[in-house]
């Protein structure tokens, strides 16, 4: 198990960047704790994967160091790091029996016949693989052939890390739950320092104790599920984490009112803005009350969605979003009231104030 450091890590794919868009990591910095259980989460694109190489030793930055434990890998093999790392597709020995596939990593390493045998039995249970273990893999399906893999990953207990780079996207819906917890108490038992990347803010958030947010080649936050949620860093970080996402409305600061539209708000502290800095104002739709009272909003659509509504309303000639309760009454007047606590105030879309 280890603490990895990311020291200024930056990347270019091409030989020659000339602008900072050709960095596909822009500069990452950052410390993990040794047993700390992240998610890496953001769009397609974002630089997830390549960072995650980059930790594993299947790439090497173009500027920057990664140490674990203090100790400098960055020119170092996956296998001199001595991590285990689970891709999104498959990678498995299609001729060996599944029994071997997950005793191979241990047999490699020189583990004892009788302990393989007990890690290998394990981790067929946990994959629910135990009545196919003397099969060939060759004949499995697609999503038993990635629940190999994952075992493979999870079969050693000595590493310093495993990486997961969306692992279950190819399995089915309920199994992927199952294993997600399976993943959560193995790492719970063992304390071995896990990076799982995912696109998903679900899985994210189920699965973290920390969401790194990761946005154009950048950490935009890091953060447990709730302060995500709750004191999202950059508008981008409000709108992806939460469904709907945060809304994100124009906002005119003076002291400690805003003003939004033609409504003014007070909060009961002073944002420190810059003069001429770009403001905006950042409103999760849970925070938003709809009654007879307030400000008026004009509503366009309601979605039901179960266990609550979904209003998407304009209000202050931008459209919005307000969550409902299942039982809450839809005025024919239709009036809003911000609470004051779930504001938050960005200034060129990073978040200031307290
Ligand atoms: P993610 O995993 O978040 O979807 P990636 O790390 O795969 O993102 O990609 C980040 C950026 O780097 C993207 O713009 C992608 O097109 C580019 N990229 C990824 N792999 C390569 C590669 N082998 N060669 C050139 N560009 C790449
Ligand atoms: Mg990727």
């Amino acid at each position: 198990m280890a603490r990895i450091n990311l020291d200024h890590i930056r990347h270019a794919y091409g030989e020659k960047p000339k602008s900072e868009a050709d960095y596909a990591l822009k500069e990452v910095h950052h410390e993990w704790n040794d047993g700390g259980a992240y998610a890496l989460l953001g769009p397609s694109g974002c630089g997830k994967t390549t960072l995650l190489n980059i930790i594993s030793g299947l790439l090497q930055p173009s500027e920057g160091r990664i140490l674990f434990d203090g100790k400098d890998v960055t020119y170092l093999s996956t296998q001199q790091r001595n991590i285990a790392q689970v891709f999104q597709f498959p990678v498995i020995y299609d001729t060996m029996t599944v029994y071997d596939n997950l005793a191979f990593p241990l047999r490699n390493r020189g583990v004892a016949e009788p302990e393989v045998d007990r890690r290998v039995r394990e981790i067929l249970e946990m994959i629910d693989l135990a009545g196919w273990a003397k099969k060939t893999a060759r004949g499995l399906t697609a999503d038993q052939k990635q629940k190999i893999s994952l075992g493979r990953g999870l079969v050693r207990n000595d590493v310093n890390a495993i990486l997961f780079d969306e692992p279950l996207t190819v399995i089915d819906p309920h199994m992927k739950w199952v294993l997600r917890s399976q993943l959560k108490k193995l790492h719970r038992q063992f304390g071995f320092t896990m990076v799982y990347v995912t696109h998903d803010q679900t899985e994210a958030l189920t699965f973290a104790d920390k969401v790194v947010v990761m946005y154009d080649g950048q950490i935009v936050q890091i953060g447990t599920p709730a302060e995500l949620f709750e004191k999202p860093s950059h508008t981008f970080v409000g709108y992806f984490i939460g469904s709907p996402g945060m809304n994100v409305l124009p906002a005119f600061i003076d002291g400690n009112s805003i003003r939004v539209g033609e409504e003014t708000l007070t909060l009961d502290y002073r944002p420190q803005v810059a003069a001429g800095a770009k403001t905006e104002l950042g409103i999760r739709p849970e925070f938003i009350a709809l009654s007879r009272e307030g400000m008026p909003v004009s509503i366009s659509k309601v979605e039901d969605i179960g266990r609550q509504k979904i209003v998407r309303a304009e209000f202050a000639g931008k459209p919005i979003a307000i969550v409902v309760p299942e039982d809450g009454e839809i005025p024919a007047e239709p009036r809003v009231t911000f609470d004051p606590a779930a504001i938050n105030i960005y200034a060129d879309s990073w978040r200031v104030g307290r």
